[in-house]
């Protein structure tokens, strides 16, 4: 089989690989269409410190079970599949009190272990989860990325009442402003530098008013001007600059929730005062946790469609280009695909 291997940093090829036998549990999929992922680059850059190389990257995608490891049902094959890349313990005390995303053996398939970036993946069988009927694969494979929207506004909880604001007009920026609009149909306000990333938002559904370039107009004055003087009271950070963090904490409103989603090891700086003056509460979130079934069940049941931030499909052995769109050009990209194609 062909595969995309990260070697060593900055070091990336498509490699003939030995074909993978799924063990005990596991199915092996055949990998129809795989999204690009900012922790991709990371990882291609050398910046992720929990990847061993070399490594297939890949932890979105979608594909067809092809064969079964000892104790799985054969009827599972055939089937089309998206799978959940967290693999946890079961056994630690995240995974006991259900938080498994958060599993102190944590497994994640395409950074711990080979991951979607191939023509075959093995995988748990109960991390494959069959995809609703009618949705198109490329829609399909990004049900991860949109996991990730759903983990944070569970962890945050969403209110009737919540005025919200987002920073960064990126896949998981936009993936939170479709389950904002769509699931729960409260007033949400989008930043970001490009105005093609926040037309691709009002795409997605933010009303004129809630898009917000913050290059020209700077945010505590558009919001002022937005009649949100107060503040917003639910803040998500999708951009994960080490300074957001810090603002998010200056303009929330009392009672204000803020999700955190960054990977950053820069420290922020967070008066304590502001924290308690206003009894914020920061909720970071990894992964996710479980949520494939709730975003199949947002989809089926027409609410959401994860394929919205979808601009590219590359075939796979032009891996290095897709990258190359996916990180030089931000204005015309935003989340790419690989095609693995059909079996020949
Ligand atoms: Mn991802």
């Amino acid at each position: 089989m062909l595969s995309v291997v990260v070697d060593q940093p900055n070091s990336m090829a498509v490699l003939e690989r030995p074909m993978p036998e799924p063990g005990p549990g596991e199915v092996r999929v055949r990998v129809r269409f795989a999204g690009i992922c900012g922790s991709d680059l990371h990882i291609f850059h050398g910046m992720n410190p929990f990847v061993l190389y070399p490594r297939i990257i890949g932890h979105e995608f979608v594909g067809r079970i092809g064969a079964v490891g000892e104790g799985v049902s054969p009827s599972r094959i055939g089937e089309t599949v998206v799978v959940d890349p967290v693999i946890s313990c079961g056994q630690c005390h995240a995974c006991r009190i259900g938080r498994q995303n958060v599993c102190s053996r944590l497994q994640v398939i395409g950074v711990h272990r080979d991951g979607g970036f191939s023509q075959f993946v093995c995988a748990p069988e109960k991390n494959a989860y069959v995809i609703p009927a009618g949705l198109a694969l490329p829609s399909a494979s990004v049900i991860e990325p949109f996991a990730v929207a759903a983990n944070v506004t569970h962890r945050t909880g969403v209110l009737p009442s919540d005025i919200a604001l987002i920073y960064g007009a990126g896949p998981v920026g936009l993936n939170l402003l479709q389950v904002l609009k769509k699931v729960y149909g409260i007033k949400a306000y989008i930043t970001d530098h490009f105005d093609e990333r926040l037309a691709l938002a009002r795409s997605i559904g933010a009303a004129e008013d809630e898009t917000i370039n913050t290059l020209r107009e700077p945010l505590p004055e558009a919001l002022a001007r937005r009649g949100v003087a107060g503040g917003p009271t639910l803040i998500y950070d999708a951009v994960c600059h080490p300074s957001i963090l810090e603002e998010a904490v200056r303009i929330a409103a009392p009672a204000g929730r803020i999700g955190v989603l960054g990977f950053s090891n820069t420290p922020s700086a967070i008066p304590q005062q502001e924290l308690t003056k206003k009894e914020l509460t920061l909720y970071a979130s990894r992964l996710n946790c479980a949520m494939f079934p709730t975003v199949i069940d947002w989809i089926a049941r027409g609410l959401v469609d994860p394929g919205q931030i979808i601009t590219h499909q590359v075939d796979f052995r032009d891996v290095r280009g897709a990258f190359d769109i996916a990180e030089r050009n931000p204005r015309e990209s935003c989340k790419v695909l690989l095609d693995f194609g059909l079996d020949s």
